[in-house]
């Protein structure tokens, strides 16, 4: 499986994927939900993953899940010196708010330990695990995230709380509908 990118992989982090070739799969897949990305650099990070703002490189980690690779892709995108298309919002948040928004395969797999988020700072993990499976909750969040971008698109407004505070509304209806 190829997307229709061109992704630039440094030495060291072809030497990683020898290693961690599943690592490779996730990167390829990843991209698929990229249209807008013609070229990018990936490199190697020696401890946690980041976006290399200098050269414009996803530096990742052989343990990077789907929800980080798609986050500092999402960084990528937010680099006006780097990216050549219309850049998106700048911030953490935003990064993770815009990611959910393209499909609830790069929703951070709350129901996995480790795969935290900015934006699951404000969320109730607790009570998403309990009323919602990974799939019902991923497409909520995406459903959510969503009509946030709609919304940042139409005008400035607080899109990013409105967000975070409509997917706790919506984890808190279920509790208690199930009288938790
Ligand atoms: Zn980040």
């Amino acid at each position: 499986m190829t997307a229709m990118v061109n992704a630039h992989y440094t030495k060291d982090l072809q030497e990683l994927f020898v290693k961690a070739p599943a690592l490779k799969d996730r990167i390829e897949y990843t991209l698929w939900f990229f249209p807008e990305v013609i070229n990018i650099k990936f490199g190697r990070a020696s401890r946690s993953a980041y976006y290399d703002g200098g050269t414009g490189t996803v530096r990742l980690t052989k343990i990077s899940s789907n929800y980080v690779i798609g986050h500092e892709i999402t960084h990528f995108l937010q680099d006006e010196a780097h990216f050549n298309g219309k850049t998106l919002p700048k911030g953490e948040r935003q990064c993770d708010l815009f990611l959910f928004a393209r499909s609830p395969a790069l929703v951070a797999d709350f129901w996995k330990a480790g795969d935290n988020s900015y934006i699951g700072w404000a969320l109730d993990i607790g009570g998403l695990r309990s009323v919602y499976s990974r799939e019902e909750g991923q497409a909520m969040i995406f459903e959510v995230c969503r009509e946030a971008v709609a919304r940042y698109n139409r005008g400035p407004c607080h899109y990013v709380s409105w967000a975070e505070k409509r997917i706790n509304e919506n984890i808190a209806g279920r509790l208690k509908d199930r009288g938790l």
